[in-house]
């Protein structure tokens, strides 16, 4: 008799901030390093990933993910990107927000647990 494989339905509820596009563009992000280092990725990893640096601009990740994949020959730790992420934000610690965030940051209603969130603001997310 056929068993059918359950999946969790909780399982990407930890990325639920990140606009599905964005985590879209991070995850192509993800991959192209991974080719470029012709090193496999799990699912798991990606998803961590995408939950570590939930709270940094795209366009950073974009950076950090593109210059390891040029310049690395495994995957990178979290610390690895932490430390390219803080590059990028130090170079661009003078950025213009739009006036109606607090320094890039706008409130995200409550979460499910109810706790208050915040999210990027679109002045700094494109
Ligand atoms: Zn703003």
């Amino acid at each position: 008799m056929p068993r059918q494989a359950r999946r969790s339905p909780n399982e990407t509820q930890a990325v639920l901030l990140r606009p599905p596009e964005e985590s879209q563009r991070i995850l192509v992000a993800l991959v192209e390093m991974s080719l470029r280092l012709h090193k496999p990725m799990s699912e798991e990893y990606q998803r961590q990933i995408l939950k570590d640096l939930s709270s940094y601009p795209v366009q950073a990740i974009e950076y950090s993910l593109d210059n390891w994949g040029r310049n690395a020959k495994v995957l990178p730790s979290l610390a690895d990107l932490l430390q390219l992420l803080r590059s990028w934000m130090a170079d661009k610690i003078t950025f213009e927000t739009c006036g109606n965030c607090d320094t890039g940051w706008v409130d995200a209603g409550l979460d499910d647990k109810g706790n208050r969130a915040v999210k990027r603001c679109a002045c700094v997310s494109q």
